[in-house]
C-alpha cells in the first residue's frame, strides 16, 4: 500500500489538513483497470468511511497473502473532507460550503473549491471506475442503494448490478447535480456509482458489510481483482420514479414507526403512527400505499405536515 497526499493546506488551528489516497498497485506494470473508492465528501456521512476501512483492511491483507490477485489498481480515498469529518458536519466548516456542489469549473476560488477540484482532477487522472459513498441525512434511513441519473444508465446499470445493494434507482437529472462529483466524472466518461446507505452520523455494520461484499464482487467481476473465493451477492431491484411510492405526513407531530426498514409490505399495512404528545392522542395511522419493499423510513421523529415518512419500491419492478 502506498500513501499519497493529493491536497494539503496548513490550518491556522494546528497540523496540516490533507486528502489522503491509499494505492494498491497492480501486479503488472500496466493495470487492467483502475478503480477509486471515495468517502467522506459530506463530513457527517460515516457509513462510507467505515466501508473504506473494511476495503483497506481487506486489500492490505490480500496484498500480503495473494499479491497476484491484483490485476488492476485500487485507490481508496477514505476521508476527502477532513475538516467536515472532524466537525461531524455535512459542510466544510467555517465557510459552510458543500464540497459536493463545488465540482467542475466556475465555482470560485475558496479553499473548499480548491480541494474539491484537486480531488476531481486526481480522480480523472487515475481512475477508470469510481464509487462515491454517501449516507442519508438525519431524517431518513435508507437501505443500501445506488442512484443513477438516467442519461448515464446504460453504462452504469450493469456495474451497479454487481454491488449487492437492495436497489438501483434511476432518476431524471436536475440542475443540483451539475456540480457534484458523480455528475462531473460521468460527464468525463469515467463511470461513477453513487452509493447511498444508512443515515448520517451513524454506522450500520450490517449495511456496510453488505456493500463491502458488493465492492469485492465489483472488483472481481471487472477483472481488477482475481479473487479465489468471491462473495455471494444478490441482484438489486431496478426502479424508476414511477416505481417508487412516497408516503408523506398529513399532520405535524411525532412519527413512531412500527415496522423495520427493509420489510416487504402490503398495501394497507401499518407502518407507524403520528402522535400528538401534548394531548396524548394518535392523530394519524400511517399505512403503506402499495405492495413493495420499504427502502426509506423516517428516523427523526419530529415531523411537519408534508414531511416524507417512507418510500416503497413497487413490487412489480424489473430486475436488471
Ligand atoms: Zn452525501
Amino acid at each position: 500500500m502506498k500513501t499519497y497526499t493529493i491536497a494539503s493546506y496548513q490550518s491556522p488551528l494546528g497540523g496540516p489538513v490533507e486528502i489522503i489516497k491509499q494505492t494498491f498497485t497492480a501486479v503488472k506494470d500496466k493495470p487492467v483497470k483502475r478503480i477509486a473508492f471515495v468517502s467522506g465528501l459530506h463530513g457527517d456521512e460515516l457509513e462510507g468511511v467505515f466501508i473504506c476501512h473494511r476495503l483497506t483492511e481487506y486489500l492490505r491483507q490480500l496484498k500480503e497473502t495473494h499479491s497476484q490477485a491484483f490485476l488492476g489498481e485500487v485507490n481508496v480515498y477514505p476521508a476527502v473532507n477532513p475538516q467536515a469529518l472532524g466537525a461531524a458536519s455535512r459542510l466544510w466548516p467555517f465557510f459552510s460550503v458543500d464540497m459536493n456542489r463545488q465540482m467542475g469549473n466556475g465555482n470560485g476560488a475558496s479553499l473548499a473549491a480548491g480541494f474539491s477540484n484537486a480531488l476531481l482532477d486526481d480522480l480523472k487522472s487515475s481512475s477508470d471506475i469510481v464509487v462515491d459513498f454517501h449516507a442519508s441525512n438525519l431524517h431518513l434511513k435508507e437501505l443500501p442503494q445506488i442512484r443513477i441519473i438516467e442519461e448515464f444508465g446504460k453504462k452504469l446499470i450493469p456495474l451497479a448490478s454487481l454491488c449487492n445493494t437492495d436497489l438501483i434507482w434511476v432518476h431524471p437529472t436536475a440542475p443540483v447535480f451539475e456540480a457534484t462529483l458523480g455528475y462531473n466524472l460521468n460527464r468525463a466518461k469515467i463511470p461513477t456509482l453513487v452509493v447511498e446507505t444508512g443515515i448520517c452520523l451513524r454506522i450500520h455494520p450490517d449495511f456496510c458489510d453488505q456493500v463491502f461484499k458488493g465492492m469485492l464482487n465489483l472488483l472481481h467481476n471487472t477483472g481488477i481483482l482475481n479473487l479465489p473465493d468471491p462473495p455471494e451477492v444478490k441482484p438489486p431491484l431496478l426502479v424508476n420514479p414511477r416505481q417508487v411510492a412516497l408516503i408523506q405526513a398529513e399532520h405535524s407531530g411525532l412519527f413512531v414507526s412500527s415496522i423495520p426498514l427493509g420489510s416487504w409490505v402490503k398495501k394497507g399495512e401499518k407502518l407507524g403512527d403520528i402522535v400528538d404528545a401534548v394531548n396524548g392522542t394518535v392523530m394519524e395511522t400511517i399505512v403503506s400505499t402499495a405492495d413493495g419493499l420499504l427502502f426509506t423510513l423516517r428516523e427523526q421523529p419530529v415531523i411537519y405536515q408534508g414531511a416524507p415518512l417512507a418510500r416503497i419500491a413497487l413490487k412489480e419492478t424489473t430486475q436488471p
